[in-house]
């Protein structure tokens, strides 16, 4: 079975506030070593068929289109059953051109790291181009012929309103996206966010939920079906490679920070770029891939977990231990049925508790 291949750049032309994601800013010296880095390491695993590609970061397209596509051709030339090739693009960072290229080595799919249409609050997330350079970089995609197109929404951002997400959404919608990741604005500990996050005028919790379910509601409102806790598409265009998570699927991950899952072990690359230079080896993380993990990654789609994929998965139903747990949450939380167990929107805003819940003593 072909899996996944996740690919890590660890560069960015700036860092955002609110990030934690493993990146380094005024590194380029070391892209040239990193990409032969990368493409070294993708020897290594030469046997395996890959039928998905996510380059993410970091900004990959600060690589620059001909660094991404000479790793792209190498892995392409490998694999010539690629389904989903998905490149992270920073609307900040792409150049003349930028998408033909991809388009010519493989790429069939772009994620634009746009987190709001509203300028002022692109700004406030440390974003310096506009929607209208959004807006630019999304029709170039299409001209290059690449229309599948997903972009990110925050949600929870200093100063957002129902209103103005109400705007950003309209905006995905008229610029013709196909997909959207809509995440809640995490504070992470050690980001200039953090310290400041008293005077950032976040939206409180109750707001932060309200701003959840109106991106469920209006996303729906045009056309983009929610399938995942922060996950959407329109005409069924969803993350393939994302899901192979979602469905404990196995994937290989490269680059400092990259997890993976292969042949019932997870492992990872320590968030160290001169040690994966260096050629040091992948971090032991123990097995994956049971039951329990199985539930957890499951329960974060709308299909939740069912009968016929566990039997499937494991030879057996789903725990009656789950259906007894499920008794004692809210009927508003999740949908019970003969085939299964899956939360609902508003679970969706308590799937850590939920989650535990249902599997408690499993
Ligand atoms: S562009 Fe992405 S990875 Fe880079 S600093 Fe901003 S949020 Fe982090």
């Amino acid at each position: 079975m072909p899996i996944g291949l996740y690919i890590h750049f660890p560069f960015c032309k700036s860092k955002c506030p609110y990030c934690d994601f493993y990146s380094l800013c005024g590194k380029n010296d070391l892209i040239d070593r990193y990409c032969d880095a990368v493409i070294d390491r993708l020897k290594a695993f030469s046997d395996i068929r890959f039928d998905t590609v996510y380059f993410g970061g970091g900004t990959p397209s600060v690589i620059g289109a001909d660094k991404l596509s000479k790793i792209a051709e190498h892995i392409t030339s490998d694999n010539p059953d690629i389904t989903e090739f998905t490149v992270e693009c920073n609307p900040s960072s792409i150049t003349d051109g930028f998408f033909d290229i991809l388009r010519e080595a493989g790429v069939n799919r772009i994620s634009m790291g746009m987190q709001s249409a509203v300028d002022r609050e692109r700004k406030k997330l440390g974003r310096s181009a506009s929607s209208d350079t959004v807006y630019n970089h999304i029709q170039g995609a299409k001209r290059a012929g690449i229309d599948n197109i997903s972009l990110d929404l925050m949600l929870g951002i200093p100063y957002q309103t129902l209103d103005t997400l109400k705007t950003s959404v309209e905006f995905c919608s008229q610029v013709g996206a196909s997909h959207i990741s809509a995440y809640l604005l995490k504070i992470e500990e050690g980001t200039p966010f953090y310290s400041k996050k008293d005077t950032l005028a976040l939206p409180d919790e109750d707001y932060c939920c309200d701003l959840y379910l109106e991106a469920v509601s209006q996303l729906k409102k045009h056309g983009f079906l929610q399938y995942e806790i922060s996950n959407f598409a329109k005409d069924n265009r969803v993350s393939h490679h994302n899901l192979k998570y979602w469905n404990c699927d196995e994937y290989i991950g490269i680059g400092p920070s990259a997890h993976s899952f292969f042949n019932g072990k997870r492992f990872f690359c320590d968030r160290d770029i001169n040690a994966f230079l260096n050629g040091a080896s992948p971090v032991d993380d123990g097995d994956g891939g049971d039951f329990a993990e199985y539930a957890m990654l499951r329960l974060r789609l709308c299909e939740g977990i069912t009968e016929v994929g566990t039997y499937e998965r494991f030879s057996h139903s789903i725990p009656t231990i789950m259906y007894e747990n499920a008794k004692h949450i809210p009927k508003n939380l999740i949908c019970v049925k003969n085939d299964g167990i899956s939360l609902t929107c508003e679970g969706f805003l308590l799937s850590n508790q939920i989650i535990g819940e249902l599997l408690n003593n499993v």
